[in-house]
């Protein structure tokens, strides 16, 4: 991956982006795409656009979401211990004995979060993965006074956990979902900005607040109103060994973009991509999603009387931690499939379902 491409998705993944706070790394975003687009644009809500060749056609939406899963403060005790509710899907088996950041009005706060020594536990007993609201924060507050000083309720917090390079192009950070999605989005805008016949119109997009009902993309399928939305966002992969492929099929890090099937996956925007992909050489893998795509394709393709959507994955073992991990190679792959895509379509080309 090239350095500057680099360097923002880095800028990306260790900004705070907690479902309904995303504006720091819709800052970071803006900031990249600028120079891209002809123009950009934010609405009531924090989705962010940038648009190429408007007036163009087809109008080709490329999508991601910026919101990470985290959590919030609830209750703040008079010792000055911080509990917490989830915001999205969290896992409290992850919770315990980690380095947790509340983002407050004064800038970011340190916190740990709380566990029983092994030594005080009841021995012979298995233990039991612990309920989200019997875990606290310690952020080393002498009362509830000087806690309160610094914390108010509704702040959001994410793990302290960024960027890092496990090996070669193999990294992990915290909310690689989805802030990849918006990325690939991105980099669409910077591999297609020096084509000097650009038949469609690229509305690249950031949207807000998936991860608690897919909310800043119905909106901005409202709004862009596009003939068609090609949805980046991770995928499972199932290379791990406690996964049943059987059960949640075969994905691989490393083998490409995985291409959903079914559901509000639009069957002729899935076939050209396999022609476009097999024609550029572009490795790609395919998953399932028989009730729905369960990312921001479920709620653009229902707007305006059925919008053309294909939920494109990037392969993310550990979905929801904070140590998910990806590989670079598949976030660039994902990229070019998508700016493939927009150069390969006809001018003011539709996308039906032949009857
Ligand atoms: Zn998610």
């Amino acid at each position: 991956m090239q350095t500057p491409s680099l360097e923002f998705l880095k800028a990306l993944l260790n900004s705070v982006s907690v479902t309904s706070q995303e504006q720091p790394a819709q800052r970071v975003w803006l900031d990249y795409v600028r120079p891209l687009a002809d123009r950009v644009a934010t609405d009531a809500y924090g989705n962010a656009f940038a648009y190429l060749n408007e007036g163009g056609s087809p109008k080709i939406m490329v999508t991601g979401h910026s919101d990470e899963i985290g959590f919030m403060v609830q209750n703040i005790t008079d010792e000055g211990f911080i509990y917490f509710t989830g915001v999205g899907g969290v896992d409290p088996a992850l919770v315990r004995g980690q380095r947790m950041r509340i983002q407050t009005r004064a800038g970011p706060v340190l916190g740990v979060t709380g566990s029983l020594a092994p030594h005080m536990q009841d021995r012979g007993k298995d233990p039991e993965a612990p309920k989200l609201h019997e875990c606290f924060l310690d952020i080393g507050a002498k009362d509830k006074k000087e806690a309160q000083k610094l914390v108010r309720v509704g702040d959001v917090i994410t793990y302290a956990d960024g960027f890092e390079i496990l090996r070669g192009d193999i990294v992990t950070a915290r909310g690689c979902d989805n802030r990849i999605g918006i990325f690939a989005a991105a980099e669409v805008l910077r591999l297609l900005r020096n084509e000097k016949k650009l038949t469609p119109c690229i509305v690249a997009v950031s949207t807000v607040q998936e991860e608690i009902g897919l909310h800043g993309a119905a909106m901005t399928g409202y709004s862009v109103h596009p003939d068609v939305a090609l949805v980046a966002d991770v995928g499972q992969a199932t290379d791990i060994p406690i996964v049943n492929k059987n059960r949640f099929g075969d994905v691989k890090l490393g083998k490409g973009p995985i291409i959903g099937r079914g559901s509000a996956n639009h069957p002729v925007v899935v076939d050209r991509l396999e022609t476009v992909a097999a024609k550029k050489k572009i490795p790609i893998q395919f998953s399932t999603d028989p009730r729905g795509t369960g990312t921001d394709a479920d709620a653009i393709f229902l707007q305006r009387g059925g919008i053309p959507s294909v939920s494109i994955g990037l392969p993310n073992r550990y979905m929801h931690s904070p140590v998910e991990v990806i590989h670079l190679d598949d976030l660039e792959k994902l990229a070019q499939l998508m700016a493939e895509f927009c150069l390969d379509v006809k001018p003011g080309e539709k996308f039906a379902v032949k009857v």
